[in-house]
């Protein structure tokens, strides 16, 4: 049983209170650990850590800051192994996406905010007679709070920014995924980290989480999460005038045209729909074919989900593992009845899947797949973030840009067609913060990341991170 603990001023510490929550392994459904359950007491503890740490931070020479980061990042690459079983054993999903996705991807946001901030510049206006120059300095000391589908990933993405801009941070990862967040911790010491620069603290949300979001000293919060609590978070914060960027759900649509490169199209939409079990953010969850192709596209897509193997996450030959907790088991298990009160039909899939021991208590679900469905429902509007797509055949582009535009979320869409009109078209209509055309999930750290609607405000990624990271200030010298 392992018993992890918070990172305040550069070493490892007990919650103040004594008090631990369960971890639990998803893919057998026990503990596996205890967690501090942290208060607005740790907080204080890690804010305190923090401050003291800036602006000594921020004054180092951006080559230090730089060294440091990088070497954060090799850190993260040498510890590959380890760090993609802990993620694997907190969130259900295979070793394979820890040890392709996650955990690369968690090393890469690090190198690449480290070049970014040897490259980060402010702008000058020249006029006759005046010259104005931006400043943009760092903000001192940021809340960065983080979800649990992929969470190391998630978690770099928002400190890496947040530190090579000069902040100093006080971070905290989902309950549910504490592990390699935990982990990091001791990287940072060996990457000679500055005590205090990076603050870890475990807990739940509306406790620990609403903590940070409350303390007057933390002067923005970059979120990630779950719609819900973005809300309640901007409830809170808004009335304090921090500066927030906030990630939240979406219910992302996939366009697919008769025109498209069909094997291509059919290779992704299986990976964009179940990917991490269907808990990426990005995830395409509401199909839409043109109806020339819909009955071809069933009959493929049926095949290739039902080919899907799910299981022991350790195992190479599984392409799922297990969904994250007993709670979101549950989530979408009633999600998939409620799709069958809707009237849709259950082409594959549609349960819980019993494995055997050691894994007989894990929480899986099969892949499942179901037509019939008007794009109005509750199963076409809410977010269920598992395993799950629907799909449903259209007539004409108007009709498809009008199902993918209908739901209350914007964060991606995606489009197969090979028709250049229609892509630019449908791109420049469709309500979501990214739209990708005949790919999914290739992601360039350089360009902005959000969404629109309830799928949050605020963009991050390139520079969109390091502007929200600094506050700008305007110079002017008159002649
Ligand atoms: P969640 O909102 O329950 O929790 C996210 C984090 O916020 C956790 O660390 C949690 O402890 C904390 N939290 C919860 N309530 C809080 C509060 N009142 N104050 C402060 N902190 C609080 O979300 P989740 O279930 O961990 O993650 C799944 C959700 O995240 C899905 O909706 C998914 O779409 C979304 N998500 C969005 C993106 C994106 O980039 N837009 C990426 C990944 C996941």
């Amino acid at each position: 049983m392992q018993v992890i603990h918070n990172y305040i001023n550069g070493k490892n510490v007990p919650p103040k209170n004594g008090q631990y929550i369960d971890n639990f392994n998803p893919s057998t459904g026990t503990v596996s650990g205890k967690i501090p359950d942290s208060d607005s007491e740790d907080i204080e503890d890690a804010v305190r850590a923090a401050s003291a740490a800036f602006p000594a931070w921020s004054n180092l020479p951006l080559e230090h800051r730089h060294d440091i980061l990088r070497n954060i990042s090799d850190g993260i690459l040498q510890n590959l192994d380890a760090l993609a079983a802990a993620e694997s054993a907190d969130s259900g999903k295979t070793v394979t996406t820890a040890r392709t996705v996650d955990i690369p991807r968690s090393a890469l946001n690090f190198k690449f905010f480290a070049t970014a901030l040897l490259h980060f510049s402010s702008e000058s206006h020249h006029a006759p007679g005046s010259l104005s120059y931006t400043l943009r300095q760092p903000l001192g000391v940021v809340g960065c709070i983080s979800p649990w589908n992929l969470p190391l990933y998630l978690f770099s993405w928002k400190i890496a920014p947040a530190l090579a801009a000069g902040n100093c941070v006080v971070g905290k990862p989902s309950e549910v995924t504490p592990l390699t967040a935990y982990l990091l911790g001791d990287i940072c010491n060996a990457a000679g980290l500055p005590p205090g620069v990076l603050n870890i603290v475990h807990g739940l949300g509306p406790r620990a989480g609403e903590a940070i979001v409350r303390h007057q000293k933390i002067k923005a919060i970059s979120f990630t999460g779950s719609t819900r609590a973005g809300s309640e978070i901007a409830r809170i914060a808004a009335p304090m005038f921090k500066k927030m960027s906030l990630e939240l759900g979406g219910k992302n649509p996939n366009l697919i045209f008769a025109d498209c490169d069909y094997e291509k199209m059919l290779d992704t939409t299986v990976r964009s729909s179940f990917n991490n079990q269907g808990q990426i953010c990005l995830c395409g969850s509401r199909i839409y074919v043109e109806k020339s192709l819909y009955p071809r596209f069933k009959k493929d897509f049926v095949e290739r989900v039902k080919n899907l193997k799910v299981g022991n996450p350790n195992d190479p030959a599984n392409n799922l593992g297990a969904v994250v907790s007993k709670m979101h088991f549950e989530k979408v298990l009633g999600c998939i009845d409620l799709a069958k009160q809707e009237g849709g039909q259950i082409l594959t899939g549609g349960s819980a899947l019993q494995m055997p021991a050691p894994f007989d208590k894990g929480w899986y679900i099969a892949p499942t797949v179901i037509e019939g469905l008007s794009h109005e429902c509750r199963t076409n509007q809410e977010e269920i973030f598992g395993p799950v797509a629907t799909i449903q055949a259209f007539d004409a582009d108007s009709e498809a840009l009008e199902m993918a535009n209908s739901t209350p979320y914007g964060l991606s869409a995606t489009v197969w067609t090979n028709n250049l009109q229609r892509a630019h078209y449908l791109a420049e209509n469709l309500q979501a913060g990214i739209v990708w055309v005949n790919t999914w999930m290739l992601r360039d750290l350089r360009t902005p990341f959000g969404g629109v609607k309830n799928s949050g405000v605020g963009r991050e990624g390139g520079w969109e991170a390091m502007r929200f990271f600094t506050e700008a200030k305007n110079v002017t010298f008159g002649g």
